[in-house]
């Protein structure tokens, strides 16, 4: 077997403790008899997994109890649609646009109200994340919205933006427990899992319960899109992605055995530093990004030359560092490196990137 350095930026990297542990219970969960996957989502071994994966996730982001915890499907871009249905009242909501990915929850917000763009870093194609300090947010908003951590484009929030007092929703999809996160202080967390967490097919939503109290702002909002209904019935409304959820569940409690994400992000900050470390030094490589609001899960880089840049890529294969490759809105290269990449990984990554250096400038 030969596993590689895997920089995927989604579906990623995944602990291969994890897939270990899942390989194992492949034919026969504990004493059931069979697979995860043949169970009844209704069975009692199946109702303690998507408990215990509950709980696990609340532990790890000590999650306040009138905070819902909900498994969706759908791909978390069906969830640009399901935030402005469940929650603009009044028709208005704000955005920040910090990448492709905000930019389309802001589009797709435009469906169902009046999205407003108050901030952008368009003009510098997302290198930085803009100044929310001082927005001009309307009394009637119903939420300001971020993309958190920018996957594309590798800025990160590093401070929350200045609401005036309107509900923060976020996408953590890039950034999901990397770090510590103070959830008082959104009215939405919403991610898939397939960058930090588990296989794709599952997002998460985390909602404060008087958000949804009322049910969806939009009648027309489809049962399935509507967080009352799902949180009612605790994920089980309908066949949940049960082998995805399963996975989750397994990679909550690698991450506690890390020593939870006070831990895991001392691990990526240091996994971070390697990488940011060489490119400030390099005359080759350069880092896309203001220094100031790096990702600590995205490293976007380039040579200056499309070139050479693929010439890296095609090397860097070979040699076991894969899916390096920018996004195909960018180009250049991207390292993801979520809390399933291992440090080695990195500082082989590093040590490659110099002897292509010293044998290509
Ligand atoms: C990958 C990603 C998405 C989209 O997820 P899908 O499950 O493919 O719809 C949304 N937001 C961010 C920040 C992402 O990185």
């Amino acid at each position: 077997m030969s596993r590689v350095y895997n920089f995927s930026a989604g579906p990623a990297s995944l602990p291969e403790e994890v897939l270990r542990e899942a390989q194992e219970e492949m034919l026969e969960y504990k004493d059931t008899g069979m697979s995860v996957m043949e169970m009844s989502h209704r069975s009692k071994a199946y109702d303690a997994i998507i408990k215990e994966a509950e709980q696990d996730l609340r532990d790890l982001m000590n999650i306040p109890d009138n905070y819902k915890v909900v498994f969706l499907q759908g791909g978390d871009s069906l969830l640009f649609a399901g935030v402005p249905m469940n929650l603009m009242k009044n028709g208005k909501a704000c955005y920040i646009i910090t990448g492709q990915w905000a930019k389309k929850a802001y589009q797709e917000a435009q469906k169902y109200g009046e999205a407003i763009a108050v901030a952008s870093s368009a003009d510098k194609t997302f290198s930085y994340i803009p100044d929310c300090s001082d927005l001009d947010i309307p009394d009637d908003a119903d939420y300001v919205y971020i993309c958190e951590n920018n996957t594309i484009y590798g800025t990160k929030f590093k401070t929350l933006p200045n609401t005036k007092g309107k509900e923060l929703v976020a996408d953590l999809s890039s950034c999901f427990l990397s770090e510590p996160v103070d959830v008082t202080k959104y009215g939405v967390i919403h991610g898939g899992v397939q960058k930090n967490i588990g296989p794709s097919g599952v997002q998460i939503l985390i909602v404060r319960e008087d958000l949804i109290a009322d049910g969806p702002a939009k009648p027309y909002t489809p049962t399935m899109m509507d967080w009352k209904v799902q949180a009612d019935n605790d994920s089980l409304y309908n066949t949940p992605p049960c082998y995805g959820i399963y996975i989750c569940g397994k990679v909550f409690k690698w991450i506690k055995k890390m020593g939870g994400l006070e831990a895991m992000k001392a691990y990526n900050e240091k996994k971070a530093s390697v990488l940011y470390n060489f490119l400030d030094n390099s005359k080759f490589f350069k880092g896309t990004v203001t220094p100031e609001d790096r990702s600590l899960m995205n490293v976007p880089f380039v040579t200056g030359s499309e070139e050479l840049d693929k010439k890296f890529i095609a090397e860097a294969t070979k040699a076991g560092f894969v899916n390096l490759k920018g996004h195909r809105t960018v180009g250049g290269m991207r390292a993801s490196i979520y809390n399933a990449v291992p440090i080695e990984g990195v500082e082989k990554l590093v040590e490659f990137m110099k002897k292509f250096e010293e044998e290509n400038a």
